[in-house]
């Protein structure tokens, strides 16, 4: 049997039809509808000559078993966000389907190394805010402390949703039990943003993960009347915000890749008669190195300093999360590179600013990548999402090659 990468295209519309409604995808982890995806993909895994079982985290892995017990993981999640596109997750996961359907019919059914497909459980946190729940168990990066108490916007709590789904969070260390024999991971996905678009490119390398520096920055005026206050004797703390919402333009476009939002401004006592006395503002940083969001980060609080002095007011900083950067591997980049080279003439690196499980499993210490594919208007999480049929199977047949690379690369490292 060979690749079809067709039939990944025609699964994709199978699973669309199963669980989307006129709204998007429903795939939610932890509902009835994710359940169903889940038993949906179980199906298909069986009529294949592999082992599949749910680790302790719900994470659900499927191994076709090799002449080496070294493993190549092939990695994707089911769930999606509510009113989700077709492919965020599920692209990866069927793709990773179509190359184990290959790799399993060829080599006298028994590969070089071991191969091993999984479905995180929870990569988008749609539901209790905690994204890529299940790898971070695998990863050993998880809290459960952290994250045990946290509740649904009805008041269900993350460990009841998952228990109903027969997952303990105590349990949940147990999943790193995966990790034996891991040699190598690797992640196709849709890019969810413009880049490939523009530059006319169905595929890319993704370099890494962004880091992520995400601050709450709160400067502090003085609250007076709008008609009696002359404007030399004002203490603004909104004019000192708005300096800075243009100064992070400068301060991120020093660097290729590097960018800085302003997602929110509060102003108090935010009536139409009041000069602000408090501004509440949030600004997320993010780049691949680590320097550059250090320096990123050091001149935005040297530039709320000077605003605040300039407007006569004070500013103080908390963070709210951060994150380092994970840059994949080196080798498998190189390998990444000549898969979608030799699948579309063209190969681009790119950074990846959301999150991804690859990104966990790289914090693992595990050797991965991950590939892109092009998403038209660079639109995701929402049901518009889409990617041409042509480039979902370039992709697949892509995939296949890393996957083919990635398995020679383990049989060279001790
Ligand atoms: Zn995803």
């Amino acid at each position: 049997m060979s690749l079809n990468p067709q039939r990944t295209v025609a699964e994709l519309k199978e699973l669309r039809a199963l669980t989307a409604d006129e709204n998007g995808a429903q795939r939610v982890a932890w509902t009835d509808t994710w359940l169903r995806a889940r038993e949906w993909f179980a199906a298909k895994v069986k009529e294949l000559p592999v082992e599949q079982h749910r680790d302790a985290a719900g994470n659900h892995w499927v191994t076709l078993a090799g002449a080496s017990e070294k493993a190549l993981l092939i990695g994707g999640h089911l769930d999606s966000v509510p009113n989700g596109g077709w492919l965020d997750g599920a692209l990866d996961l069927l793709a990773g389907l179509e190359v184990l359907r290959r790799i399993a019919s060829g080599f006298g059914g028994r590969p070089p190394v071991t191969v091993r497909l999984v479905d995180w459980a929870d990569e988008e946190g749609a539901r209790f805010g905690r994204s890529v729940l299940g790898s971070s168990a695998f990863a050993g990066t998880h809290s459960i402390a952290a994250d045990r108490g946290r509740t649904d916007r009805d008041g269900v709590k993350l460990e009841d949703a998952l228990r109903r789904c027969g997952v303990e969070i105590d349990q949940f260390p147990e999943a790193r039990k995966e990790r034996k024999n891991a040699a190598a991971y690797i992640e196709l996905h849709i890019e969810q943003g413009p880049v490939l678009e523009r530059m006319g490119l169905p595929l890319g390398v993704v370099l890494g993960t962004k880091g992520v520096e995400r601050h709450i920055i709160t400067f502090h005026g003085q609250e007076a009347h709008a008609g009696s206050t002359p404007m030399n004797a004002r203490r603004d703390a909104l004019a000192a915000a708005a300096k800075l919402a243009l100064e992070i333009r400068s301060i991120a476009g020093k660097h290729e890749e590097a960018v800085c939002t302003m997602g929110s401004v509060k102003t108090f006592p935010g009536i139409a008669t009041a000069v602000v006395g408090r501004c509440e503002a949030t600004l997320d940083q993010r780049d691949l190195d680590a320097g550059v969001l250090a320096q990123m980060y050091r001149e935005a609080q040297e530039a709320s300093r000077r605003f605040a002095a300039e407007e006569n007011c004070t500013v103080e900083w908390t963070r709210l999360w951060n994150i380092e950067p994970v840059p994949f591997h080196k080798d498998l980049l190189e390998l990444c590179e000549q898969a979608v080279r030799e699948t579309s003439g063209a190969a681009h690196r790119l950074p990846s600013g959301p999150l991804h499980d690859a990104a966990e499993v790289a914090r693992a210490g595990i050797p991965s990548v991950m590939m892109f594919v092009q998403s038209l208007k660079g639109i995701s999480h929402n049901k518009i999402e889409d990617t041409r049929e042509e480039h979902l199977e370039m992709a697949v047949v892509a995939l296949d090659r890393l996957a083919s690379k990635t398995m020679e690369w383990i049989l060279t490292q001790r």
